[in-house]
């Protein structure tokens, strides 16, 4: 028999989207419990940037001096090089937030500080290492999750069950949530190489015919996620490894003394890029949010923060119903009517970036000018206030009001 256990709020899912919620949640006077499946955050997948508006939302829960604390590196501004030449594309110096950069720092530090944040308030319990495998569904409505953890299987008895499960959310599948799927012409193969004093001391990314790296600063290592077209991964790995190590070096040369640290494609990691969206976010009993809700791209780094300004409109417009044991299905329908707009938005210029941008450069054979957009952002720096406001803040951004 399974054990079972009972909250008001069980959140499936300790990333961005899942801790944020369940911390905010259980700041609020919700108990709630949160599933993770691993047993630690230390995955390198994930992505790297706490941008401005998260850095507020921080700030707002007076936490921020000790977040800056964790080691982390402040980029006041992003830049590509495409070829030779390095364009700015977007300089967050002006925007109307306190922090004014975008703090890379491994994922795993910034879920760490958010889970031993929650850990110190009474209503908030974190289930390491607990899979959730299925939903318990009552007369149409939601209530409750299956799960095994360390000892055993489980069954947790919520008012609400937020999905926070990510891109392949189980969740949302076992719900029968209907996902509209816009498609992405590329995969991310995500690797490290090591990273001497000499070497560029910021983020970057570099484009070349065929070929496009982001370059992740991270101390004493680069984390590079090297794009390429969708599904080809399989053909390059039937490969020798050397032609890709030839590849890294022909587009990043500052690397071409030490590609040889990728040993064999063990020390290559494939992340398949998707951009979708769910028709409906929720069902009784049911709430999806972050990814599950809305998988983004990558361009752009901006889906930690939409799964955090998603975490944050959830506890702001149910906490006070859910402490009361009062929520119903037009709550649930309230955030997705608050957020769709942002997740939808940013999702449409991701879409026509990966079209117009993207695309091209993977079938690119030779040199090309930079699109006309950029070559704007050159000349009228002011313009890079744009990209600024869109990576940084997002759209809608929102503030704790729990
Ligand atoms: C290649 C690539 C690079 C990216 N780079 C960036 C970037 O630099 N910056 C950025 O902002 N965004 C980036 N993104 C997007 C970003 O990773 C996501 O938008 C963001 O992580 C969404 O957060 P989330 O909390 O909704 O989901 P996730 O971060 O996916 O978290 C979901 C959590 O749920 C857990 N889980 C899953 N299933 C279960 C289950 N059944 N039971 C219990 N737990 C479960 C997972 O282990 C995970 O911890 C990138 C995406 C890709 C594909």
């Amino acid at each position: 028999m399974p054990r079972t256990l009972a909250a008001t709020c069980c959140v499936v899912g300790g990333g961005p989207a899942g801790l944020m919620a369940g911390f905010l949640l259980a700041r609020a006077g919700v108990d709630t419990l949160v599933l993770e499946k691993h047993a630690d955050f230390l995955r390198d997948f994930r992505g790297d940037t706490i941008h401005p508006s998260t850095l507020q939302v921080i700030f707002e829960l007076g936490l921020l001096d000790d977040f800056l604390r964790l080691p982390h590196r402040k980029a006041f501004q992003i830049s590509a090089w495409i070829g030779d030449r390095k364009i700015v594309m977007a300089d967050f110096r002006r925007l109307p937030t306190l922090c004014k950069f975008i703090a890379f720092m491994p994922q795993w530090d910034f879920l760490d500080f958010l889970a031993e944040q929650a850990r110190k308030l009474p209503n908030f319990q974190l289930a390491m290492s607990t899979a959730a495998s299925g939903l318990i569904e009552e007369g149409g409505r939601i209530v409750g999750v299956r799960a095994t953890g360390a000892e055993g299987p489980v069954e947790i008895r919520a008012r609400l069950v937020i999905a926070a499960d990510g891109r392949v959310s189980l969740m949302r599948a076992a719900a029968g949530l209907e996902v509209e799927d816009f498609g992405a012409p590329m995969d991310v193969l995500w690797f490290r190489l090591p990273r001497e004093d000499d070497d560029p001391a910021e983020s970057f990314g570099r484009v070349a015919p065929g070929r496009m790296v982001a370059m992740i600063e991270r101390g004493s290592y680069w984390q590079c996620g090297y794009v390429i077209p969708k599904g080809g991964a399989d053909e390059l790995r039937r490969k020798d490894i050397e032609a890709f190590r030839e590849s890294i070096a022909a587009t990043v040369p500052f690397l071409s003394d030490r590609t040889d640290a990728l040993h064999d494609w063990e020390d290559v990691r494939l992340l398949t890029v998707q951009v979708d969206r769910l028709k409906t976010w929720s069902r009784p009993g049911l709430l999806c949010i972050g990814d599950a809700a809305h998988a983004m791209s990558p361009i752009g780094g901006v889906g930690v923060n939409l799964a955090v300004q998603d975490a944050v409109a959830t506890a702001n417009l149910l906490a006070a119903k859910l402490r009361a044991q009062m929520i119903d299905d037009d709550d649930l329908s309230a955030v997705q009517r608050r957020r769709e707009f942002p997740a939808r938005l940013t999702q449409r210029i991701q879409l026509f970036i990966q079209k117009r941008v993207i695309s091209r450069v993977l079938a690119a054979d030779k040199p090309f000018e930079p699109p006309l957009a950029l070559r704007l952002l050159e000349i009228f720096p002011v313009l890079r206030q744009l990209p600024a406001r869109l990576i940084g803040m997002g759209v809608r951004p929102e503030h704790v009001r729990t």
